[in-house]
């Protein structure tokens, strides 16, 4: 017992004599907090699936209310009936992203390893040809996915792969390639035909879920997705559509992005190189990073050292 009061008695003298040393002593405890582009603390992705000739009308209604999506294609499935065509999708997506759906939409985790290899990279290949830039990301046709997959797609030069399994939160994926969604568009409404009391339920979940997203002032990410020809003809499905991109458009404290786009930044603030005191940091990045320590918001240039 006495010796441990003189270890605490001696310890303290220590942390005193330290202070007195160097009264500005590193505050390393501070944590740094990511912030989306322009300081913003909310990020909204808008994710659809397969190229349906639908996507027409959702690319009009997002752009009514200025929002961006990203449209995972079949490429081989282009041109036939019901689906996009070719010609159209360059025009059609300015603004939005096209990004990988596989070539022939099968389920990747049946597939051998060659296969899964000309799946992604076809699509690729012609969506670049299509759109004229490198497209980098993924949505996994039925969402699915294992390990064998996730291996053969990391060198493919997929920077993101989208899963359907829904969280329910807002929460920045670990793992790009297995990103899982917040939630499916009107979470499991209208999933199963005539069942109003079903339906009902489940769009209460979704709205409950876009309200919390938009009053939160936390960190957070919404990632919506779905498919336009779930909306085919129905003019309701539509209004729930709009009244969707309604509540969630024009938001001072959200960031509208593309996945990809929200990839590049989020990897470029990984990239952010601080000092051990994280009193300097430098971006190595080519995009402008923003964060937050102790509070106060900061922001460095790309290729800058900023002292905070
Ligand atoms: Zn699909």
């Amino acid at each position: 017992m006495k010796r441990i009061l003189v270890v605490l008695i001696f310890a303290g003298l220590c942390n005193k004599a330290l202070a007195q040393i160097n009264p500005e002593k590193a505050k390393t405890g501070e944590i740094i907090e990511l912030l989306f582009p322009e300081g913003k603390s909310k990020a909204l992705i808008l994710s659809y699936d397969d190229g349906r000739t639908e996507d027409r009308q959702l690319v009009q209604l997002m752009n009514k209310y200025a929002l961006k999506g990203t449209f995972h294609l079949n490429s081989n499935k282009l041109g036939s009936e019901g689906y996009l065509n070719r010609s159209e999708i360059k025009a059609l997506f300015i603004g939005h992203e096209v990004s990988v759906h596989s070539a022939n939409h099968p389920p990747l985790t049946r597939l051998s390893k060659i296969d899964i290899v000309y799946e992604v990279v076809e699509d690729r290949k012609e969506l670049e040809r299509l759109m004229g830039y490198p497209v980098r990301g993924m949505a996994y046709p039925f969402g699915n996915h294992n390990d064998t997959v996730v291996d053969v797609i990391k060198g493919l030069g997929i920077e993101y792969a989208r899963t359907v399994n829904d969280t329910y939160a807002f929460q920045i994926p670990d793992n790009f390639l297995k990103w899982h969604p917040t939630v499916h568009q009107f979470a499991k409404a209208f999933w199963e035909p005539n069942n109003p009391e079903n339906d009902k339920k489940e769009l209460a979940r979704f709205y409950q879920l876009v309200h919390e997203f938009i009053n939160t002032k936390d960190l957070a990410l919404f990632d919506l997705w779905g498919h336009s020809w779930e909306m085919a003809n129905d003019k309701a499905k539509w209004e729930e559509t709009e009244k969707t991109f309604q509540s969630l458009a024009k938001q001072s404290s959200v960031h509208y992005t593309t996945h990809i786009d929200l990839v590049d930044y989020l990897k470029a603030f990984q990239q952010l190189q601080f000092s051990v005191d994280k009193q300097m940091v430098f971006n190595p990045s080519a995009s402008t990073v923003y964060f937050k320590k102790s509070g106060k918001q900061y922001s460095v240039m790309s290729g800058k050292t900023i002292h905070l």
